[in-house]
């Protein structure tokens, strides 16, 4: 069965100089099995299947995307620069025509990462889509974007970094947010007051296995990406929903991951997660290829897997069920704004890091605005660090929230006490 075909683009990045520690799932060879199977597999050799180097993500491509405290230097390492160059380069092989589609396999992970950095947390320092989308934005102009999560722990960091942001639609499919890290996710996290509805997660009973998630894709994420109309979908690709995943409790295959993406059809893949790094990752990746590249994919054999062997529990999808209604009202009638042009809306926030056992105490400021994204600033303090104060001004900024976010800087290098970040996006290259 040969399906309509796409040249299809694969960037690796097997990281060989960082890994949680030597034996933790998360290392190079994560990504070498894969490697190993695809050339076995003869993948390379197949006509619509192309390889690519990474970029190296400057200071300033990281800087739109992240206020890093202190700096950029202290909170990454050169493989995250790759990791982060390796979406950049995917999103430029679409855009510039080059490929139809495009493959990111790369590590470090990035989606757990937030808009403020002081450290790892879920094993990733900056998030690659996000510094990939803002080279979108900034050097192609790209308008509205989808990012769909599907990997197994909510993509707390994406949905940060965008939570105000109504041209990015951001849904996550995850193992419900009580039974694991990071413990978010959950269906009245919605977006921000003037993005209500751009956010939307569904949280999965612990043992989904490929109905249930293929279901939920035909009954929310379809008809709500038919609907926002992106002008690309990217896939924050996490394959740590297999049966076999260690650090993880559901039941996908590799099969049910290829049927995914076929449905999702995404412009740009960029891996996440996936622990199982010898008898399922490989499997999983190559199934997404095809898929992404129109082969048959339907005779993947995975080891330790029998069609009918993970079928889930009848209460799971009972309860998988109830997620569109859960979902879909708020995106399809968010209602009005619930505050007033010129509000100053606050949010406190902690934000753990698991892997450095840092805790984070944010108090963010949004200034609510009809013209513009709105002024947004950050108090962020940490269990190890005193405050700094992060001003983020929006691409096509209005009057107001200019002056609203230089009131902000003024005061605070006036009081001289905590460092000031600025991310002034309006000085970007597609400024108006
Ligand atoms: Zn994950
Ligand atoms: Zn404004």
């Amino acid at each position: 069965m040969i399906m309509s075909q796409n040249h299809t683009g694969l960037i690796f990045f097997p990281a060989f100089d960082w890994a949680i520690s030597p034996t933790h799932p998360e290392r190079q060879e994560r990504l070498l099995y894969t490697r190993d199977q695809l050339l076995e597999e003869g993948v390379f050799d197949l006509p619509y299947i192309h390889e690519y180097k990474p970029e190296i993500a400057a200071d300033a491509d990281i800087l739109r995307a992240h206020f890093c405290i202190p700096t950029v230097e202290r909170v990454i390492t050169p493989s995250h620069r790759v990791a982060a160059g390796g979406a950049v380069k995917a999103a430029r092989l679409v855009m510039d025509g080059i490929c139809d589609k495009s493959f990111a396999i790369v590590r470090p992970p990035g989606h757990h990462a937030m808009k403020v950095v002081n450290g790892n947390r879920g094993f990733c320092s900056i998030n690659n889509e996000a510094v990939m989308i803002e080279v979108l934005r900034d050097h192609y102009d790209v308008q509205k974007i989808a990012v769909v999560d599907t990997d197994c722990h909510h993509g707390d960091g994406t949905q940060d970094i965008y939570w105000h942001d109504p041209d990015v639609l951001f849904i996550s499919m995850h193992q419900d947010g009580r039974t694991i890290f990071p413990g978010s996710g959950f269906a009245d996290e919605t977006g921000g007051p003037m993005a209500r509805g751009r956010t939307l997660n569904l949280p999965l009973p612990p043992g989904t296995s490929d109905e249930g998630v293929l279901w939920l894709v035909d009954e929310v994420v379809l008809p709500v990406l038919k609907d926002f109309q992106p002008d690309l979908i990217i896939n924050s690709a996490g394959q740590d929903n297999h049966f076999s995943d260690p650090i993880t409790h559901m039941a996908m295959s590799a099969l049910g991951y290829a049927q995914l993406n076929e449905k999702l059809n995404p412009d740009i893949c960029v891996l996440e997660g996936g622990y199982s790094i010898q008898s399922a990752l490989p499997y999983m990746n190559l199934g997404i290829i095809l898929a992404m590249a129109g082969y048959d994919y339907s005779g993947i054999k995975e080891p330790g897997y029998e069609s009918g062997t993970w079928r889930q529990d009848d209460r799971i999808m009972k309860t998988i069920k109830q997620l569109p209604d859960q979902a879909l009202p708020v995106y399809f009638d968010p209602g009005d704004p619930p505050h007033d042009e010129g509000d100053l809306v606050t949010r406190d926030k902690r934000v753990f890091y698991d892997t450095e056992g840092i805790m984070e105490y944010q108090t963010e400021t949004l200034r609510v605005c009809g013209q513009c994204r709105g002024a947004l600033m950050i108090e962020s303090e940490t269990s190890r660090s005193d405050q700094s104060v992060c001003v983020d001004i929006p691409r096509r900024v209005c009057p107001e929230c200019r002056e609203q976010a230089e009131k902000w800087i003024d005061t605070e290098r006036a009081r001289g006490e905590a460092p000031v970040h600025v991310m002034d996006k309006s000085q970007s290259r597609n400024r108006d």
